[in-house]
């Protein structure tokens, strides 16, 4: 049978049949209020109060969700966590980095300091795309570049400090809102809001501690060139008083302000996390439970609560199923394209709902007993 001729039944489909890994499902009801402020909040000045004070909620917001301690600080910029990688490069990091790479993202932040003439060679410490790398402590890192969750593999490394010397960057773009995170760990955790914050691309956030903060601004003191537009100086002082250096996309500020709150109201990180453990246990307890299908990764306590790798047995090919998916209007199941394995990738940040998640799983023996 065609792939795109199977139709799955209107009752095993999920309401809601988003599982892309960025951007990520949109909840309606932050859409809802973002229409309600199509008067008075979207084209209107970034400068003036109505946008200043959804930013302030934002970044409010995001001290309350990760129980930020006195003196951290919550800065944002345009760009996304691209962007911010350059902007790690010239105002974050001194001269040595070192940096856990263990998939596309980990890979490309990497790169980038690697091509940076003012800093010196990267320390690299790698493992193979499933797993994450062992910390180990540096003789002089000066940074050092985790990665919460690779979302190229859907592995996740735990955030911690394997030495007191030296500044903690963590790279939580899919990670924010749905895994624990201990704030004494890090110095600078960011993300764009795209993903766990169930916002749309181009900004960035990171939440900021007093050493990060002080890195910043002796770098910005010292004679080292750093282009305004990804300067973190220029970038604290404008979050300092909710703007950013020049114009952002105001919707993604609405929305990921209504994300946060919404997490918020409902019981914080530990709520996400916990729902996050359950759309992602569903998944990973089906793959194991089929012949046919089996978590991309091995250990256990790597796998992802927020981005589910399901590999499948060559005698099935994954594009038939994730094609079949797309022709029920189940989208963004696809692998990421660059691993190049027979897989499937489910998103499952803390605006999927868990039963979605479950309806899915019916729908993916639906398509399988069709397919085989
Ligand atoms: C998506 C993603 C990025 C890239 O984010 P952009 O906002 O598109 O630049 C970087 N790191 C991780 C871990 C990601 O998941």
């Amino acid at each position: 049978m065609k792939p795109t001729d199977i139709e799955i039944p209107e009752h095993l489909r999920p309401a809601d049949a988003r599982f892309g890994a960025g951007p990520s499902k949109v909840r309606p009801e932050a859409m809802a209020a973002l229409f309600e402020r199509a008067r008075d909040y979207m084209g209107t000045s970034h400068r003036q109060a109505p946008v200043r004070s959804v930013v302030a909620r934002l970044r409010g917001g995001l001290a309350q969700l990760f129980s930020l301690p006195d003196g951290y600080e919550v800065l944002l910029g345009n760009g996304g966590t691209t962007v911010l990688w350059d902007a790690i490069a010239f105002g974050l990091i001194e001269r040595w980095s070192q940096h856990y790479v263990f998939g596309e993202f980990s890979g490309r932040f990497a790169a980038a300091v690697a091509n940076a003439d003012h800093l010196s060679e990267p320390e690299i410490v790698s493992s193979e795309p499933g797993t994450h790398p062992v910390q180990v402590p540096s003789e002089r890192a000066d940074l050092y570049a985790l990665t919460h969750n690779e979302t190229s593999t859907g592995v996740a490394m735990p955030v911690r400090r394997v030495t007191r010397r030296g500044l903690v960057a963590v790279d939580a773009t899919s990670a924010a809102a749905g895994l624990q995170v201990d704030p004494a760990e890090f110095d600078f955790y960011y993300f764009a809001p795209q993903k766990g914050l169930a916002s749309d691309g181009g900004l960035w956030l990171a939440l900021a501690s007093p050493a990060a903060i002080e890195r910043i601004e002796s770098l910005a003191a010292s004679d080292r060139y750093i282009p305004a537009s990804i300067d973190l100086k220029i970038a604290l002082d404008n979050s300092r008083r909710d703007q950013t250096y020049n114009t952002p996309a105001l919707a993604t500020i609405l929305l990921a302000a209504e994300q946060v709150d919404w997490i918020n109201a409902n019981g914080g990180l530990e709520w996400a996390a916990a729902r996050c453990e359950e759309s992602s246990s569903t998944l990973y307890d089906w793959a194991e439970a089929r012949p046919l299908a089996n978590p991309f990764v091995e250990r256990i306590e790597q796998r992802s609560p927020v981005v589910v790798t399901i590999d499948f047995d060559a005698s099935i090919d994954s594009s038939h199923i994730t094609s079949a998916l797309r022709a029920n209007g189940i989208v963004d199941t696809e692998p990421y394209r660059k691993l190049g394995r027979n897989q499937i990738r489910v998103a499952v940040y803390p605006a999927v709902d868990p039963d979605d998640v479950a309806a899915l799983t019916g729908c993916l023996d639906f398509v399988l007993e069709r397919l085989t």
